[in-house]
């Protein structure tokens, strides 16, 4: 049985944007975990002193600036932005070929080798997220995996790791209470609102602020999860789109064909002089991946 929607169980951070101090340590740890190139920048770069100006194929998570003033004294306000890991995320369900995949852990990830290029993923985040590798001849896209090897691991993500004050990780459903216990214990310090509790239908990354979600940049979204209303706009996109869609996939699966059936040959010929543990364990894995690969398409 598959676990891949027990989103209460789903691993999720709960980024208190009032702990944060702008160190940007989240934004050093992600680059170098994922070994994501620097990018030329200017200082101040657009409004809010926010550097780089946005997220890219080489930036997964930034902190964005805003100043204010509160009892007559400046202040800052922060917010890391990031994948939201949603619970029934649109890239997920938009994706013609299952390159995006909802893993049972929480993370959504994405399969490099599946991709065929179409693009609808970016298109269909509410967050504007997935990246396209421009810089590449043959482009992938890109975005924060929720650090999927390390969780996968038992570990932390390599921003939570990082982060002095900030960031706490742990099941969803934890998460969210504790943030409703933060909320009840200092009303003076937040905003009334756990976000991410209901919007896009809910996410693996809920935040506490001070100010409006709106003023620190947080994209307005609705609380229904976002694949239904993709699903009513694909239908409005040309023919000729889903037509492009459905040759890429076909293309695609040539492509990969070639490819399964080798490392089937491969598996089989390991499989003769694996330990029995070994087959159990891989089995076990293979089960789980058919399960995420059904849910996908129920
Ligand atoms: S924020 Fe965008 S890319 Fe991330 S899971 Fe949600 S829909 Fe997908
Ligand atoms: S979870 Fe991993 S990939 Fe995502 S922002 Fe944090 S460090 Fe980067
Ligand atoms: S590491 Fe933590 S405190 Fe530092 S900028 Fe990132 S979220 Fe804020």
């Amino acid at each position: 049985m598959s676990t891949v929607n027990d989103f209460g169980k789903n691993k999720a951070f709960l980024i208190d944007m009032t702990k944060c101090t702008g160190c940007r340590g989240c934004q050093v740890a992600c680059k170098q975990w994922n070994q994501l190139e620097a990018e030329n920048t200017e200082f101040f770069s657009g409004e809010g002193y926010e550097n780089p100006p946005a997220m890219s194929e080489f930036t997964f998570t930034r902190i964005k600036f805003r100043d204010y003033e509160r009892n007559g004294q400046s202040e800052f306000a922060f917010y890391k932005e990031m994948c939201m890991h949603c619970n029934d995320a649109a890239c997920v369900s938009v994706c013609p070929v299952a390159a995006f995949v909802k893993t049972p852990e929480g993370p959504v990830i994405y399969k490099t080798k599946t991709c065929i290029g179409c693009r609808f993923c970016m298109i269909a985040c509410p967050f504007g997220v997935p990246k396209y590798e421009w810089s590449k001849a043959f482009p992938l896209v890109r975005k924060c995996t929720g650090c999927y090897s390390r969780v996968k691991e038992g570990l932390k993500p390599a921003c939570v790791t990082t982060c002095p004050t900030a960031i706490t990780y742990g099941p969803r459903e934890e998460m969210i209470k504790e943030a409703e216990r933060r909320l009840s214990a200092y009303p003076d310090r937040y905003l009334p609102k756990v976000y991410g509790k209901d919007e896009a239908g809910g996410t693996c990354v809920i935040y506490l602020t001070a100010l409006p979600f709106d003023e620190l940049g947080f994209k307005p979204v609705t609380m229904r999860a976002l694949p239904s209303y993709t699903w009513q706009a694909l239908r409005l996109v040309p023919g000729i789109f889903i037509g492009v869609g459905a040759t890429l996939s076909a293309i695609s699966w040539f492509q990969h064909r070639k490819e399964r059936v080798q490392n089937e040959q491969a598996g089989m010929l390991s499989a003769m002089f694996q330990h029995p543990r070994e087959q159990e364990s891989q089995a076990q894995e293979d089960q789980t991946s058919q399960d995420v690969k059904e849910d996908q398409r129920s």
